[in-house]
């Protein structure tokens, strides 16, 4: 048996309006003046003063607006990786991040191919990154994905949604301020939140757990029963928490596995662009058999917010359809390896998951 020696995020920084450093963390990494720094922003803050003001523009640097009205496509990661090679002499110096999960996945995507040859879609997969990826750094915005802590960049390619898990995906440099997150969209809080407690109910339920999944884990579910369950928590308080559920929920997936819920979410945002984290919430949502302590507890977190999910996506699909969301599940092995063990393929047939999907 041998135990996978993994990588982390090797700085970081927590506090409230920590973002006001960004200038001094990244200014030792400076190559030279005309290698500059590259900051990927969610377009959400655009005209927003208070937090572009504060990003650290110096010499040739540039700061790019980024949609994150879509998940990550590898055509998408290509495309800015050009722009950024054919506009600039050299190389970057570092690629910044600050956003949600689809920038933060944009980035590390794009510092990967800055020095790695050929397209991103060549390295969806486990292990495929040659070269160390260009310094780069993930200021979160919005709490729950684990992003920031990952090991992996999750992109649509031309045949599948498949993440670059590598040694060289994490983070060099992370910033936890939650200050960041005030403005998020209640609805959207949710669905992102709850990507966090589905990583929680999946890792803690699954055959791979372990003590070391298991002690990020349990913390992570502790924290968003209070956030989503209790009244006693200021704004900010929970906004502080939300962020180090997100981080403790990363980490507990990072040594085991998710299960269920995101094997048949990728088949559902594969299809029909639903994006990950309501992707998450319109699944959990049908899978007592499962995770009933889990489910029973969403749904309480789901009417105490009355948040609406989405019912029916599912009404009007074609056979065929059906059969692309399914070849999607089904192919994500080791979700259904930690969900179900080693006997999965028995228990998970097609009719099973279309009558699952069918009821979405
Ligand atoms: P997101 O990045 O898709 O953003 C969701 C929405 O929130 C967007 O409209 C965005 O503009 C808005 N938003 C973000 N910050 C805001 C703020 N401070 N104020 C107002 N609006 C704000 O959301 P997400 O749920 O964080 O990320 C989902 C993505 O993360 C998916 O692409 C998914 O595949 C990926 N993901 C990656 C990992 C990983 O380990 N790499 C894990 C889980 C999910
Ligand atoms: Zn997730």
């Amino acid at each position: 048996m041998s135990y996978r020696n993994f990588p982390m995020v090797s700085k970081v920084v927590f506090g409230r309006g920590s973002f006001s450093q960004l200038g001094d963390i990244i200014e030792s990494k400076r190559l030279n003046i005309n290698a500059p720094f590259i900051f990927l922003v969610d377009d959400v803050f655009k005209g927003n003063a208070w937090l572009t003001s504060r990003v650290p523009l110096a010499y040739n640097d540039k700061l790019y607006y980024v949609s994150a009205a879509e998940e990550p496509k590898t055509t998408g990661i290509d495309a800015l990786v050009e722009e950024i090679i054919l506009r600039y002499k050299e190389r970057p110096s570092g690629i910044i991040g600050i956003g949600g999960g689809s920038i933060l996945d944009t980035a590390k995507a794009v510092a990967i191919m800055l020095t790695n040859k050929g397209e991103s879609k060549d390295y969806q997969g486990w292990d495929l990154v040659n070269n160390p990826a260009t310094y780069h750094v993930g200021v979160p915005t919005i709490s729950g994905t684990g992003a920031e802590v990952s090991r992996t960049t999750i992109l649509t390619g031309p045949e599948r949604k498949l993440g670059i898990n590598s040694d060289y995906t994490p983070f060099d440099q992370v910033i936890l301020d939650p200050e960041l997150t005030k403005d998020v969209p209640k609805d959207q809080w949710f669905y992102t939140g709850m990507d966090c407690f589905v990583h929680c109910v999946e890792s803690l339920n699954g055959t791979f757990l372990n003590a070391f999944s298991k002690s990020y884990g349990e913390k992570a579910y502790e924290l968003c029963k209070e956030i989503f369950l209790s009244d006693n928590l200021s704004k900010e308080e929970s906004e502080d928490k939300l962020m180090m559920a997100s981080w403790h929920g990363g980490m507990s997936i990072a040594y085991s596995q998710v299960g269920v819920a995101h094997a048949l979410s990728y088949g559902l945002s594969f299809l029909l662009g639903i994006k990950h984290g309501l992707g998450n919430c319109i699944v959990i949502n049908h899978l007592e058999e499962f995770y009933p302590e889990g489910v029973k507890l969403f749904k309480q977190m789901r009417e105490k917010h009355n948040i609406e999910i989405p019912q029916g996506v599912c009404e009007n699909l074609s056979d065929s359809e059906f059969d692309v969301m399914i070849d999607v599940a089904l192919s994500l092995e080791p979700l259904w390896l930690n969900a179900i063990g080693k006997n999965w393929r028995k228990m998970i047939t097609r009719e099973r998951l279309k009558e699952l999907y069918q009821k979405m």
